[in-house]
């Protein structure tokens, strides 16, 4: 199953799950959509894979189904001074 990442790893900005301004790689790596088009230009800094547009969950599968809590944040890798 997607890990639905809560916060973007360059910003530290707020992602929900509903949120369309998630971008992700195949190894779930989460990005909001500014940092992936400013700062990455749509390659992932870990992997160096594609960020694609996050899908969203539908809300009635996020009880059973929640997204994950666990913040990664990891500026140094996104071409910014920690
Ligand atoms: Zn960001
Ligand atoms: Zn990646």
């Amino acid at each position: 199953m997607l890990k639905l990442k809560p916060n973007c790893e360059c910003c530290n900005r707020d992602l929900p799950p509903e949120s369309r301004e998630a971008v992700m790689c195949s190894f779930e790596c989460t990005f909001c959509r500014t940092c992936a088009e400013t700062l990455l230009h749509g390659a992932c800094p870990n992997c160096g894979g594609e960020l694609v547009r996050r899908p969203i969950r539908p809300a009635a599968k996020l009880a059973r189904f929640p997204a994950s809590t666990e913040r990664v944040y990891k500026p140094e890798g996104c071409g910014r001074v920690a």
